[in-house]
């Protein structure tokens, strides 16, 4: 992930790092470099403006042109300011509910039965907790299987109702359920369609307010750039979502997700996905991330 972003951004850095004296217009011709960067990498164009601009105070205001190592210090202000625009701290899940509940949410392929998974394990094995899953994408028979499988994989019961098609209805038996058998977490798995569409948004809010989540997520494909943070916006709108999950991080992707959602939605990433197996998740580490992409 991210490559050609970090060889781009340390190439920018090559003139800085030099022997020579640095000028002011080395210092802007880098970060004109770092915004084209941030672009190609499909960062939203206003973050990637107020991006550079603020490096540019930044490095103004602490002297660059005379620091005995200009491009060290000029990496470090990019390192912090990456960091600080992906959240600065990692964010943990709120769970205090009994049981605690949480939703996913988002566009179908996204990732958001992989992850249900995914999230179960490792609630299960790291923090000993007792999950349950509860399939509601109930219009393709496919996904009630495709859940029971994870399940299975992960050792963690699915409730499903095969014949019932009112998630509300589904998911409030399944809390008792999990109350009655004593699971402490619920997630709930939803359905997704292709793209942002009305009655998929009025099913999830309706859902949302039926069953008074700890934790609503949304999970998008980070594959998909500037289009992830425009469905985040959209279902935040209506939703008003406590994290994201930022998926196939493993893959081909060029960072303009990670690195706009948080100032474009105003919410943190709190996990990502980092392949197809269930062990393939991560808390999301801002700093690290930020020590990943300068290499
Ligand atoms: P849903 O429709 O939102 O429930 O999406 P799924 O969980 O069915 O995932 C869609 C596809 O993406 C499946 O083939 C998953 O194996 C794959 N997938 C999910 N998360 C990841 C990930 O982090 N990395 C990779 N490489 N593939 C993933």
């Amino acid at each position: 992930m991210f490559e050609n972003l970090s060889e781009r951004l340390e190439r920018s850095f090559k003139i800085l790092k030099g022997e020579g004296k640095i000028t002011e217009i080395n210092v802007a011709e880098t970060l004109k470099d770092v915004r084209r960067a941030l672009l190609d990498a499909d960062v939203n164009y206003k973050v990637a403006k107020n991006f550079t601009d603020t490096v540019k105070t930044k490095a103004l205001g602490m002297n660059v042109l005379t620091a005995v190592k200009p491009g060290q210090l000029m990496v470090k202000i990019v390192h912090d300011e990456l960091a600080k625009l992906m959240g600065g701290e990692a964010t943990e899940l709120h769970l205090s509910g009994k049981p605690s509940i949480i939703l996913m949410s988002g566009l179908q392929g996204s990732g958001k039965t992989t992850f249900s998974g995914k999230l179960a394990n490792m609630l299960k094995t790291k923090q000993h907790k007792n999950p349950m899953l509860v399939a509601c994408d109930v219009y393709r028979p496919a996904a009630i299987e495709q859940l029971k499988v994870v399940g299975a994989q992960v050792g963690v019961p699915v409730y499903a109702e095969d014949e019932n098609k009112n998630v509300n209805e589904i998911a409030l038996h399944a809390i008792q359920e999990a109350k009655a058998k004593g699971h402490d977490v619920v997630i709930v798995d939803t359905a997704g369609r292709l793209a942002v569409d009305e009655s998929m948004m009025r099913e999830i809010a309706s859902l949302k307010d039926a069953i008074h989540p700890d934790e609503t997520l949304f999970v998008v494909d980070s594959m998909t750039g500037q289009d992830a943070v425009n469905t985040a916006k959209e279902f935040n709108d209506r939703l008003d979502f406590d994290g994201v999950v930022l998926t196939k991080l493993d893959g081909d992707t060029r960072g303009g997700a990670a690195l706009s959602i948080r100032t474009v939605v105003t919410k943190p990433i709190k996990f990502i996905g980092t392949g197809e197996k269930m062990e393939a998740i991560d808390v999301f580490h801002p700093e690290r991330m930020a020590d990943r992409i300068l290499g």
